[in-house]
């Protein structure tokens, strides 16, 4: 009994701390949706073999007020567990689509880049999320071609029947849909026949690995030819030197991302990128 006072006496006060840091936090967040203090970050998706942008990847930043700027793996969890990922997710999307109908208005005669956008499975919860999409394709002009919807396999294996007719509703706009972190979720290949998936991101822990490790190298691979069969493109995330670029290309990976090419931009940096004057020729 005495034992057990103790551990109490000792248990108590860290769990109090926690609770209370878990409150503070989440006030917090409710604070940054009210004062908008999100940013977005986009990520260029290279074609590998050109090296010319395709898409962008939109990711979401807290810009705290004391705390600075927060990841989103350290504040997306308890968006998810409170609801408020539902008005931060529909503020990302909306302001994603905005941006990139921007940067594509001045490409005139370019290709029209992608922007890619994560939605996490609370947002598939709702049954307004379709005609949240397309309400955000509307009212930024962004061509639904241009949109691509961004998922877990997560979200796909443990998906409830609403799930499936909410993503045909999205695809039906024009909207396509990719796997995020491809092979690190319970490996139920059966959702790749079952949802209208059109694109597979390589999961980074593969690209790390590629030139070191002949499993990883192999499941890599792999991974390239089975999105070759079912006719889907092939992104890898993560790519961070020039021997997993060659790896990748030789491989026939279509698309990837990484610290390589770019890390995730600010828009104003993303301006200069896509649009900064090539230095002029020199006479001499
Ligand atoms: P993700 O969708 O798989 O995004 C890729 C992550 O890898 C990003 O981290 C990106 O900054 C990082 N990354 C890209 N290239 C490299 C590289 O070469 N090396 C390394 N070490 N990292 C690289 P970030 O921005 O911290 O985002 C983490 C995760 O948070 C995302 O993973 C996504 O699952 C989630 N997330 C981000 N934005 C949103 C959002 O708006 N909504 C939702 N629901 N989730 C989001
Ligand atoms: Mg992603
Ligand atoms: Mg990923
Ligand atoms: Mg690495």
């Amino acid at each position: 009994k005495k034992l057990g006072k103790d551990q109490f006496a000792v248990f108590e006060p860290a769990m109090r701390e926690s609770f209370q840091k878990h409150l503070q936090m989440e006030a917090d967040l409710r604070r940054a949706v009210l004062r908008h203090e999100f940013e977005l970050r986009f990520q260029p998706i290279v074609r590998l073999r050109t090296e010319e942008i395709s898409g962008l990847e939109a990711l979401v930043r807290w810009q705290h007020p004391d705390r600075g700027m927060i990841p989103p793996m350290e504040f997306i969890p308890l968006a998810e567990e409170t609801g408020l990922i539902v008005p931060i997710g529909e503020w990302v999307l909306r302001e994603a689509c905005r941006q990139a109908a921007r940067w594509n208005s001045r490409r005139a005669g370019q290709a029209p880049l992608t922007v890619s956008v994560n939605l996490s499975a609370v947002q598939l919860e709702r049954a307004d999320l379709p005609r949240l999409v397309g309400s955000a394709l509307a009212d930024s002009g962004l061509p639904a071609e241009c949109l691509i919807i961004e998922l877990t396999e997560s979200l796909l294996v443990d998906h409830r029947p609403e799930t499936l007719r909410r993503l045909e509703e999205i695809k039906a706009l024009g909207v396509r849909l990719a796997i995020d972190d491809f092979g690190t979720g319970y490996s139920s290949l059966a959702y790749l026949r079952n949802f209208p998936v059109d694109i597979i991101k390589i999961d980074k822990s593969f690209v790390d690995d590629i030139g070191d490790l002949p499993a990883a190298a192999a499941l890599t691979l792999g991974i390239i030819q089975l999105g070759q069969a079912l006719q889907l493109s092939t992104v890898a995330e993560g790519i961070e030197d020039a021997g997993q670029l060659s790896e990748l290309t030789d491989g026939n990976c279509e698309l990837g991302q990484g610290y390589y090419f770019a890390e995730p931009l600010t828009s104003v940096a993303m301006d200069n990128l896509l649009f900064a004057d090539p230095s002029p020729p020199s006479q001499e």
